[in-house]
């Protein structure tokens, strides 16, 4: 039985592994001309750069797909944990040490403001409840059936998921600072916390449970590990080569078409590609009844990011491997990038420094960064390619006065990325980093289905799907497709999974 995936980001890898385990001949079509979608890599000038994702939260996902597959993740790649978790700056200059230690992070909360201690400890409480339902139990369940998501509902109240994460963490933290450093985490999947669900408030407990990771030769070389995984498993990896049209007859699929023209059947498609682009673009509209493009128009899409990737001839070493710079407004910026979809003068900033961490990623004596403003998604009509640099320079000015001083004049490498970028190089819709915001409307049964509602043999995988964006999700999102997709025999010994063993 032959099967394709298209795209090769975490979900689509994850995905062909799966498959391949399960005993089908697959074949990865990828557009660019490197694996690995959002954590694509790239050298220049002597620095390797991590484009996308740097935090890894729930390493187990990964091991499991090794183990599936009969060997050892450290066979392939190595992933070690990082503490602090983040350095918070605030923008009157006082720090957070985020970890994954209670004691210490309860003596950090003290020292920041005493009367939320307990505040604290209670909102931790509700997290881990949160995980254990909504990562535990639902996370890697199918939601393509109504019944399913009526069956939680009386979790999802009982959990306080009609609040927002920010609405749950002021529930019961009062200084202004801590809210927003236990509330920021649904910008890491794409939501505003103003408006996310207090079922995100689950990555909180997720970080502490099995910590940040980072791998050794950074995210690449998990990238690569999965790759020659699939490569031991037989399964081609095929990149620039873009998939051009989904092919259905009747209501199912027989193959798609790349470009240049050259058919490849199959006997099911999973496709990694971005979810809306995929239906609109891929696939004819008599084909997908329930995903017209007015419905797919009409649904919240995840902010935009723009990145800037660089290198320095000196080394910080005042630098946590991930910092957090907070600009003076929370709620305030979060509306101009979610609702008014406008770019602000001043922002908030996440500063990756893979370097402290792991010297291998630049020449020596040399520091390897890149850094992410959360911006508004190409629905605000910004226009990037006149306003990048003078946003690059907007950027430059608060890292030189926070926390990179003396940037320009040690700068000797440099790449810009903006929502257009992910407009054209990942065929991401409305440029947006995350695929559809992560809002109550639109998780679980209103995300993305696993399975097309309309195309028996037509799978979807990846951040626009259940549960949705980052690596856990995504990891997660594969597992819920391949629960979906028939066994065939398999040709790997398939032991239990881990998830659980990895929660006792
Ligand atoms: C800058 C950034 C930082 C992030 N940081 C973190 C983090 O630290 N931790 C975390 O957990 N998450 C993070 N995330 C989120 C996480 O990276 C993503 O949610 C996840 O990697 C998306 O994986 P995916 O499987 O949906 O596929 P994607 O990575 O989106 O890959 C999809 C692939 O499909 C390909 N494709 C598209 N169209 C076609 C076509 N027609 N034919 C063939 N191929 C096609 C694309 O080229 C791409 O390679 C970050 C995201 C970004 C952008």
């Amino acid at each position: 039985m032959k099967a394709i995936v298209v795209g090769s980001g975490f979900g689509g890898l994850a995905s062909a592994i799966r498959l391949a385990v399960k005993g089908y001949d697959v074949t990865v079509l990828e557009k660019r001309d490197k694996p690995g979608g959002r954590a694509y890599v790239f050298e220049q000038d002597g620095f390797t750069f991590d484009a996308g994702p740097t935090i890894i939260t729930a390493p187990f996902l990964f091991e499991e797909l090794f183990t599936l597959a009969g060997r050892r993740i450290d066979e392939y790649a190595r992933l070690f944990p990082i503490d602090p978790f983040y350095e918070i700056r605030f923008h009157d200059g006082e720090r957070f040490r985020y970890t994954g230690d209670p004691e210490r992070m309860r003596a950090e909360v003290q020292r920041l403001s005493p009367r939320d201690v307990a505040g604290f400890e209670t909102f931790m409480r509700k997290s881990r409840a949160i995980f254990e339902k909504g990562f535990l139990e639902l996370g890697h369940v199918p939601f393509h059936d109504p019944w399913a998501m009526v069956k939680t509902i009386p979790s999802l109240v009982r959990l306080e998921s009609y609040r927002s994460v920010l609405g749950l963490v002021s529930r019961h933290i009062r200084s202004e600072k801590l809210r927003q450093v236990f509330s920021f985490h649904p910008l890491l999947v794409g939501g505003d916390p103003q408006h996310a669900p207090a079922i995100y408030a689950l990555i909180c407990f997720l970080e502490r449970q099995w910590g940040v990771h980072f791998a050794e030769g950074g995210m690449g070389a998990v990238v690569r590990g999965m790759v020659r995984l699939l490569q031991d498993l037989d399964v081609d990896v095929r990149l620039s080569c873009p998939v051009e049209q989904i092919l259905v007859e009747g209501q199912r699929v027989r193959g798609v078409r790349v470009a240049g023209g050259e058919e490849i059947a199959a006997d099911l498609v999973v496709c990694n590609s971005d979810l809306s682009w995929t239906y609109q673009k891929l696939i004819g509209p008599e084909h997908r009844p329930h995903n017209s493009d007015r419905k797919l128009q009409r649904m919240r899409y995840s902010m935009g990011l723009f990145l800037i990737y660089f290198g320095t001839r000196r080394t910080y070493p005042d630098l946590a491997h991930h910092t957090i710079i907070l600009g003076p407004r929370y709620e305030g910026l979060l509306d101009d990038i979610f609702k008014h979809k406008r770019l602000a003068t001043d922002m908030s900033l996440y500063l990756h420094t893979p370097t402290r961490s792991d010297g291998s990623l630049a020449p020596p004596g040399h520091e390897c960064f890149y850094v992410l403003a959360p911006v508004p998604n190409l629905a605000g009509g910004i226009d990037w390619a006149s306003v990048k640099e003078r946003y690059r320079d907007a950027i430059y000015d608060v890292l030189e006065r926070d926390c990179v001083p003396g940037l320009r004049d040690a700068l000797v490498t440099e790449r810009l990325f903006t929502p257009a970028d992910f407009e054209t190089e990942l065929r991401s819709w409305l440029g947006a980093g995350f695929s559809f915001e992560p809002v109550l409307t639109q998780s679980a049964y209103f995300r993305g289905h696993n399975v097309c509602p309309d195309i028996a043999n037509l799978y979807f995988v990846g951040a626009g799907t259940h549960p949705g964006a980052g690596l856990p999700g995504v990891l997660s999102s594969a597992k819920v497709t391949d629960s979906l997709i028939p066994a065939i025999g398999r040709r790997v010994a398939r032991p239990p999974e881990v998830v659980r063993s990895a929660v006792a």
